[in-house]
């Protein structure tokens, strides 16, 4: 897949667009035409209001207040990813995940609910609606989009065959279409090829479906198909979870290459397997406005994670900041720590250090938990609200 666009960051903040991922510009198409909010002294836009923009945004505000920082992101309110595969098992609700963007507000963010339909880096204009907003420096955070080519019968069934991989409505449906599955049917789930967004999502979506089967629908089966040669995170851990769980059928390097939602069949490059309720999650690349902005090069080596996000968006910030200010970008590296829950109490943790090295992001430490642990659950839990609070409150 194509580099995830917070990746080119430093690639693109040469070109005077500082790549990521207020008051009360609401958002109104109709009356967006020309410059419809001219600049007054020094402005940031940011693209996205995810883990990564809207973190930008807030801290860009919190280092400099003289900045103004303007948010585009069309949705309303935010829907946090982590946590939602215990949707599936009606452990959580999406309520629990919902959250609004007047923390960003109370920060003088101001947000335009729109989605920016070009970029323009040699007038330093983002296109929205019929006019365009006049930036000093740029911040792209669009997080990913799905290639619904890449598997035959898709494109023309994105509403029946749900991915769920974006929180919000398709989550809530996913978690429907199992609750009404028979006792005794059979749940599909599909892993494309790394590279996707969050490394261990399709391997903790598993364990919460068969956690929520075995409880639930003893006789059923959950076939993974995993296009992958083997679980590709948090490996030996989740193995040791699904000890637990006799009725995953685990199949490595099993590419689905197409889906027929009317004889309830995906097919892969050898097999063709009948399902009762699919989760089909597609390949993903970087949101579509990266890729047409040519900002999708020079992927960095960590995971496509909310934590990578949150951390970028502030490292992103404090670059931006400085440019703003006329001074060199400071020389900072993310970090990563995630979680996975395996069973409706107890969770896996890695735990990931970088380094910049010659201007490059190098590994230097991955840590794992021992075992799977309420603990780490609890920790889990913690972890979500102070992250939570820290991009948008
Ligand atoms: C099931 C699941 C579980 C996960 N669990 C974890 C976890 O436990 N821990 C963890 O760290 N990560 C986890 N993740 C990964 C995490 O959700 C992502 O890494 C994170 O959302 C990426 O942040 P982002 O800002 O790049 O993208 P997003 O959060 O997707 O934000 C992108 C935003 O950009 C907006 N946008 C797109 N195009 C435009 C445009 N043209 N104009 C304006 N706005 C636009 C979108 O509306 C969106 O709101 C999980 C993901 C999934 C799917």
């Amino acid at each position: 897949m194509s580099a995830l666009t917070r990746r080119g960051f430093l690639r693109a903040s040469g070109l005077g667009l500082g790549v990521l991922a207020g008051g009360g510009l609401a958002g109104c198409a109709a009356s967006m035409k020309g410059d419809f909010a001219p600049k007054t002294g020094p402005r940031v836009v940011v693209i996205g209001g995810g883990w990564g923009g809207a973190t930008a945004a807030k801290y860009v505000r919190l280092l400099d207040p003289g900045v103004e920082v303007v948010l585009i992101e069309p949705n309303r309110q935010f829907v946090s990813c982590p946590f939602s595969n215990l949707v599936l098992a009606g452990l959580r609700s999406i309520d629990s995940l919902t959250m609004g963007y007047d923390g960003l507000r109370k920060h003088g963010v101001r947000i335009i609910h729109e989605t920016a339909s070009a970029i323009e880096p040699d007038t330093k204009r983002v296109r929205l609606g019929e006019g365009y907003l006049q930036y000093d420096r740029l911040m792209v955070s669009p997080g990913v989009d799905f290639q619904w080519e890449q598997v035959e019968g898709l494109a023309q069934s994105q509403d029946t065959v749900l991915h769920a991989w974006k929180a919000g409505p398709q989550t809530v449906r996913l978690a429907q279409q199992l609750a009404a599955m028979p006792d005794g049917g059979v749940f599909v789930l599909s892993i494309p090829l790394a590279a996707y967004r969050c490394p261990p999502g399709p391997y903790e979506r598993t364990s919460m479906v068969a956690w929520y089967l075995k409880t639930s629908k003893p006789r059923s089966k959950l076939i993974v198909l995993d296009a992958n040669q083997n679980i590709i995170s948090k490996t030996a851990l989740f193995r040791a979870a699904w000890q637990a769980y006799p009725n995953i059928d685990y199949r490595p390097a099993s590419r689905v290459i197409g889906v027929d939602p009317g004889a309830r069949e995906v097919r892969t490059e050898f097999d063709r397997i009948r399902y009762d309720v699919v989760n089909l999650i597609p390949p993903q690349r970087a949101g579509a406005i990266a890729v047409q902005a040519d900002l999708v090069g020079g992927d960095l080596p960590v995971p496509k994670s909310g934590n990578v996000a949150n951390a970028m968006g502030k490292i992103a910030a404090a670059s931006v900041v400085s440019l703003i200010n006329g001074k060199q970008p400071p020389s900072l590296a993310p970090g990563n720590t995630c979680y996975s829950w395996v069973s409706d109490r107890e969770a896996i943790a890695v735990v990931n250090a970088y380094k910049i090295d010659n201007g490059k992001v190098v590994q230097i430490e991955q840590k794992l938990t021992p075992a799977q642990s309420p603990l780490v659950a609890q920790r889990a839990v913690g972890w979500a609200q102070s992250i939570w609070a820290d991009i948008l409150a």
